[in-house]
């Protein structure tokens, strides 16, 4: 099952951690917001390699604007359906 990183843009405050994480998966708009390099800008697929990394991101995010979403596990993630 795939998993997906969402992004809750009401909570981000673009300091951009979640960049420094991930910076394969999300580079970073003018304003310092994170932006899925690839594909959905809210929901980003994760794929093997980056799957520790968004884990720590959602467990490290300041604002909990982060959700690991799908798959089986995973910090604040939610039963796929
Ligand atoms: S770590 Fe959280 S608050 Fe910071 S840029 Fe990423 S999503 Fe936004």
């Amino acid at each position: 099952m795939s998993r997906t990183l969402h992004i809750d843009w009401t909570k981000c405050d673009g300091r951009g951690l979640c960049t420094e994480l991930l910076p394969g998966l999300l580079g970073r708009d003018d304003w310092g917001y994170p932006v899925a390099r690839r594909g959905d800008r809210t929901d980003i697929a994760i794929g093997r390699d980056d799957a520790d990394a968004a884990d720590e991101a959602v467990k490290l995010c300041p604002r909990l604007a982060l959700r690991v979403v799908g798959g089986s596990g995973g910090s604040g993630g939610r039963p796929a359906r």
